[in-house]
């Protein structure tokens, strides 16, 4: 049993991994990448922030997004222009809710404008609003299904006339393990996630005949900065003990397994989840 001293240090042992974590290791190189074009929802920080990076590691050229609803966000999306202006790539930014689709709209085809064309989609952006589900609101349930699957789903719709139209395309959904096994107080979550993962398949189904893989990512848990913040202590260490390598997973993890899918090496590959998740589901 945990003590409140030991999950004090749990908590600051945590914030120390996490500092030492935001320079991301060098990803394998897939090779195949170089001169495409990206966009990646809600690379502002965390996950999208990775993908976004090892992206333009890659040589390829990022259009990303936020909500930028406070200033912290600001500030962190000024990290990832930052991070991206290192490598010798186009860059877009802009705040978009991907719960507007005409915003939805209108920012892929000014970065499609801006980086030239689009083969690479990245849906990320996602939020959590955990509660039990009697005590849910409708504005708890309604955020995040409309953040984490109508937000996917208007930026697949968006990108899809241009990747028809190449006959090329890919596309990766952060979905979670936790779409494949819940916890408590994520009903709402759980179903978006869940829905992430038929929306895949379904878009996989219907875009295939045009060349366009289409996958998703199920991170189990993520160090990111503001899971940390969000997750309790306790919930932080029975995830590193659930999990069969015995440790939490970096953005860096997710952002490899994105890498690998929008690749020429996983050309075969679609309308498939893979968890990058420690063995958690083990
Ligand atoms: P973060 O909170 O660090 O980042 C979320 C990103 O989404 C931010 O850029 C945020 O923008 C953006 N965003 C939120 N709402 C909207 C919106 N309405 N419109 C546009 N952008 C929006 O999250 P993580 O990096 O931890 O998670 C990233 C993804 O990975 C999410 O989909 C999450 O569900 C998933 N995931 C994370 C796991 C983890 O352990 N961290 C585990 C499994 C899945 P802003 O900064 O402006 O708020």
């Amino acid at each position: 049993m945990e003590t409140p001293s030991g999950a004090r240090a749990a908590v600051e042992e945590l914030l120390d991994e996490v500092e030492a974590a935001t320079e991301p290791r060098p990803l394998m190189e897939v090779g195949g990448l170089k001169g495409k074009a990206a966009i990646v929802t809600g690379a502002s920080s965390g996950i999208g922030r990775a993908v976004a990076v090892a992206l333009a590691r890659s040589g390829v050229d990022v259009a990303f997004n936020y909500l930028g609803d406070n200033e912290r966000a600001h500030r962190d999306a000024d990290v990832t222009e930052q991070s991206l202006a290192a490598f010798d790539v186009r860059v877009y930014r802009r705040t978009v809710d991907c719960r507007r689709p005409e915003q939805v709209n209108d920012f892929v085809d000014r970065a499609v404008q801006h980086l030239g064309g689009v083969q690479i989609l990245v849906n990320n952006a996602g939020i959590g609003r955990d509660r039990a589900l009697w005590r849910m609101s409708d504005d708890e349930w309604r955020d995040v299904l409309d953040t984490n699957l109508s937000g996917a789903f208007y930026f697949l719709r968006a990108v899809a006339p241009y990747f028809r139209a190449q006959e090329y395309g890919k596309v990766v959904n952060i979905s979670s393990i936790h779409a494949l096994k819940s916890e408590f107080g994520l009903s709402n979550y759980a179903a978006s996630k869940g829905g992430l993962l038929s929306l895949t398949r379904s878009a996989a189904v219907e875009l295939g005949p045009s060349n366009v893989n289409v996958n998703a990512v199920a991170p189990g848990y993520i160090r990111t900065t503001r899971l940390t913040e969000r997750v309790p202590p306790e919930i932080m260490d029975r995830a590193r003990e659930g999990s069969a390598l015995g440790r939490l997973g970096d953005p860096q993890d997710v952002a490899g397994a994105v890498l690998f899918l929008c690749s020429e090496v996983a050309r075969h590959i679609t309308g498939v989840i893979l968890p990058v998740d420690g063995g958690h589901l083990a």
